[in-house]
């Protein structure tokens, strides 16, 4: 199933155009005034074109705050204060939809009268759209109020990487002042740079059926949870849109517990999966259900989810992830968190009770935790308070997402598309040796690689005595649990003795 961005939202969102006219309106009744895609001009197109917007003069009184535009996390384009933002927090992604706030700044003199707040969104070929508002703002805007701003959705079409843009107050009834600071730009039109994800987020999902308890449950992987999980993605994930797909039911006879043990053989499951998979750009996840309810498995605290982190450069083959699939928003945070593990994010600094978690971000920039500006949810519609939420890579609820963490999800989304276009080398086997929880060896399978291997270069001695040999190897931890996946040149068999140097993660060992 594939589903982007602008086709699911749309109905949702409604067009640019008729927004404007269901009112986006302000506390005081600023009033929708209609908006009109504008075309040439009045000569070429003779009597059949849509009409030229009312010749305004500039808004006297009062000038633009601030110019931002939201599509998860809000990316301030224009303040009063400094002029036109030149490094921006986060991207602005093409193909995605997005709203854009016009914040008003009365000026002293102000006196309350009707202005049209005007947009005018040039593509880079084809004709200028212009959308309109009208009303009289009530005061300065604020970031927590929509209200107290002028309010515009930008269709994901639009957003096509050549999109320029110009926002002006005008005055409607006549008002007295000074024009300045009522347009931006001064002259002419803003280009937004839109970037490309270079694709949708693919996201293929297997729902395991545990068998350890004789119960076979399966999770529910139904129309509607679909939508809900493409929906939690299309909220936080900086990506235009999303494409779904549902594997095959895998069985699973083994037990995984709450304390973290069987987890990783069923991660490697899943793992050994995606290794078969020829697309670079997709990422796995395993759903299941070890108990009939998230409170009879988690009553003293669980393992929710896990996935190999890779440090260092991408490696596609270690896109997969398991978590809880029970029908909760926890199931679906968790989700949302371990795939964030499987773009390589670390953690955000927040924990219950004070308990922050393993493998925090260094470069997370916020103290708390917490999101750092202002989210905005396109679907929901609504603004989300830094004060109050969590990024989804910590352990803290309520959650949203960064601006950090949505530039850098966005950033390794860039990556993996564009890999999708590498040149890939001979294929090179590797033999998987995996470190469970207390540090015990299992040999996996051998995997073949047509990149170089990534994870942390680890000099591993083989075997005992005068046969003792060095090579290199490669190591990935894993998101909650000790342990991790070390991966050996095919040649080095199965040795009975085994040093990777780790001192407690894992070291010597007979072979099981
Ligand atoms: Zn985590």
């Amino acid at each position: 199933m594939r589903v982007s961005w602008f086709f699911s939202s749309v109905l949702l969102l409604g067009l640019a155009a008729s927004c404007a006219t269901s009112g986006e309106a302000g506390p005081d009744g600023f009033a929708a005034g209609g908006s009109s895609a504008q075309g040439g001009s009045d000569q070429a197109g003779g009597s059949g074109g849509a009409p030229a917007p009312a010749p305004l003069q500039p808004a006297t009184g009062i000038a633009l705050g601030e110019v931002a535009l939201y599509q998860g996390v809000k990316v301030s384009l224009y303040t009063a204060a400094n002029g036109q933002v030149t490094k921006r927090n986060a991207p602005i992604i093409q193909g995605r939809d997005a709203l854009l706030r016009v914040f008003f700044a009365p000026k002293p003199d102000w006196q309350p009268h009707r202005i049209a707040v005007r947009v005018t969104l040039q593509p880079g070929q084809g004709e200028a759209q212009v959308l309109e508002i009208q009303g009289t703002p009530g005061g300065v805007s604020t970031d927590e109020d929509l209200n107290s701003s002028a309010n515009f959705d930008i269709p994901a079409a639009l957003l096509d990487g050549t999109l320029s843009l110009r926002v002006e107050l005008l005055d409607v009834e006549a008002g007295q002042g000074d024009t300045s600071g009522s347009a931006w730009p001064v002259e002419g039109f803003q280009a937004l740079e839109e970037k490309s994800a270079e694709g949708n987020f693919k996201l293929r999902v297997y729902p395991i059926r545990y068998d350890a308890d004789g119960s076979g449950r399966l999770p529910d992987l139904g129309e509607e949870r679909q939508k809900a999980i493409r929906h939690a993605f299309l909220k936080r994930y900086p990506i235009p849109g999303i494409e779904l797909e549902l594997g095959e039911e895998i069985p699973w006879t083994s037990k995984v517990s709450a304390n973290g043990s069987g987890w990783q053989s069923l991660l490697q499951k899943l793992v050994n999966l995606r290794a078969k998979e020829k697309r670079p750009n997709v990422y796995y996840y395993g759903l299941f259900l070890p108990t009939n309810s998230l409170a009879s498995f988690c009553i003293q605290g669980c393992v929710a989810g896990l996935t190999l982190i890779s440090p260092g450069t991408d490696d596609p083959s270690l896109r997969a992830s398991i978590g809880l699939g029970y029908n909760d928003e926890m199931s679906l945070n968790t989700i949302l968190h371990e795939v964030g593990h499987a773009h390589r994010r670390t953690h955000a600094p927040c924990g219950p009770f004070g308990q922050l978690p393993d493998q925090i971000d260094p470069k997370f920039p916020y103290k708390t935790g917490k999101i750092g500006v202002w989210g905005y949810d396109l679907l929901d519609r609504t603004l989300k308070d830094p004060a109050k939420f969590f990024d989804f890579m910590g352990y803290c609820d309520p959650n949203w997402v960064s601006d950090y963490t949505f530039n850098a999800l966005f950033q390794r989304v860039v990556a993996l598309n564009n890999q999708a276009a590498f040149v890939h080398g001979n294929p090179t086997r590797w033999r998987q040796a995996w470190f469970d929880l207390e540090g015990e060896l299992r040999w996996g399978d051998i995997v073949e690689r047509t990149l170089p291997p990534v994870g942390e270069e680890l000099t591993v001695s083989l075997g005992e005595g005068p046969n003792a040999r060095q090579v290199k190897g490669y190591f990935h931890g894993m998101s909650h649990l000790p342990g991790g996946l070390l991966l050996l040149p095919e040649d080095v068999g199965t040795p009975d003795v085994l040093d990777a140097g780790r001192e407690g993660r894992f070291y010597v060992r007979g072979r099981p």
